[in-house]
């Protein structure tokens, strides 16, 4: 995490010095109008978590907007002087895009963070549609899982130790403010108003990933290391009785990708050093790619390049990093089967034949989509993704 240092943790010496103005627009008169549903109508035992948080329409959200690709605070040029951060129709406009709650901006030590404050509901309805995607009222139940997931996440992200909870991108949770925003998934967050997983009683860390490709992964398998969490642990997607998958709609259920001897050299030349002690140049010819083990749900453990200048092994979800399409995306997974062919001693062509899309670990999100057009309802799914978890609420 970045040390964005002691002057974030003070808001905006502009309010004071009056450099600035600052749009402020209330929340509470914009809220989803379809009313709060029990995750278990007419049950008592339903768990509550109480006062820690507050609920999903009080408690405040701090979103970085503007972040550097190191992941500190970005500088914003041209706020010397005054500035203002002009409203539209109730929103906050920056950059272009519109936002409910306030814009905060505050003078760190290397630039100005740019943070979003609103209210945790309000965050949640421009995050859930962009995590998701576009889906169909047959599909509900994923979209509700994908609402309770992220509202879990954000619970447990609340965080004192710096001027903001979370990012706005995919470090945390894609978030694309009011314009991200669709009818079916505010339904889908307003009828799971303050729905959490616990653990224990307390809201977890709920990772999710787009297609597990036929198993979910335990933490260490990808992650390696972090430490493995009793409720992150292989899942099979396996459609029982068949020989299908709940997530095998996803168009990266399976997949392949293939290097040439120039193709391997360049994407190892560039990104192996990153997660290695492999020299930054010089590498020399790549003599052999070998898989070394695999995980409890078929992952690849580990791989080693053997090159001209030494042998180097990736471990886990570092695979994905340095395995890049030429256009520099990461790898889709680390559930594949690789197939080298030397000629004239260095490797001439790799084959990767994987299956699915994301770290693996957690909810698979195209096997939710499946489970939910098999008719299960959210509690199931989430409940299946995160075994040993109880479904809860936190209370306002
Ligand atoms: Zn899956």
């Amino acid at each position: 995490m970045p040390s964005l240092g002691r002057a974030t943790e003070s808001y905006n010496p502009f309010w004071r010095s009056g450099l600035a103005q600052i749009a402020f627009v209330g929340v509470l008169g914009v809220v989803a109008c379809v009313s709060a549903i029990s995750p278990r109508p007419g049950s008592g035992s339903v768990p509550v978590v109480r006062g820690q948080f507050k609920n999903g329409r009080d408690q405040i959200v701090r979103i970085a907007l503007a972040t550097n690709e190191r992941g500190g605070a970005e500088f914003v040029p041209g706020l010397k002087g005054q500035f203002v951060v002009p409203h539209e129709n109730d929103f906050v406009l920056w950059k272009g895009k519109r936002y409910r709650g306030e814009i905060e901006i505050s003078a760190t030590d290397s630039g100005f963070l740019v943070v979003n404050r609103l209210s945790m509901d309000d965050y949640l309805r421009g995050v859930v549609p962009l995590e998701i995607g576009n889906r169909t009222s047959t599909e509900m139940a994923a979209v509700q899982a994908q609402a309770v997931a992220a509202r879990t996440y954000a619970y447990k992200h609340l965080t004192d130790a710096r001027s903001f909870d979370m990012y706005a991108t995919v470090q945390d949770q894609v978030y694309g403010g009011v314009d991200a925003e669709t009818q079916l998934s505010n339904t889908a967050i307003a009828t799971t108003s303050d729905v959490v997983v616990l653990y224990n009683g307390q809201p977890i860390t709920t990772p999710y990933h787009s297609t597990c490709g036929g198993s979910t992964a335990g933490v260490s398998e990808v992650w390696y290391d972090q430490p493995d969490q009793p409720y992150l642990r292989l899942v099979s997607d396996r459609i029982p009785g068949t020989d299908n998958y709940y997530c095998d709609p996803s168009p990266r259920f399976s997949w392949t990708q293939t290097y040439d001897a120039a193709g391997l050299r360049a994407v190892m030349e560039k990104y192996l050093a990153n997660y290695t002690n492999a020299p930054k140049a010089n590498l020399g010819r790549i003599i052999d790619v070998r898989e070394q083990g695999r995980t409890p749900s078929g992952r690849m453990a580990a791989l080693t390049v053997q090159t001209e200048s030494g042998s180097y092994t990736l471990r886990g979800n570092d695979i994905r990093f340095v395995l890049r399409d030429p256009k520099g995306a990461i790898l889709n997974s680390t559930f594949f089967t690789l197939l080298a062919a030397t000629s004239g001693g260095e490797v001439s062509s790799l084959s990767l034949s994987g299956r699915g899309y994301g770290h693996g670990i957690g909810m698979c999100q195209w096997g939710a989509i499946g489970r939910a057009r098999a008719g299960q309802n959210y509690r199931t799914i989430l409940e299946t993704y995160y075994p040993g978890t109880t479904i809860g609420r936190i209370a306002g």
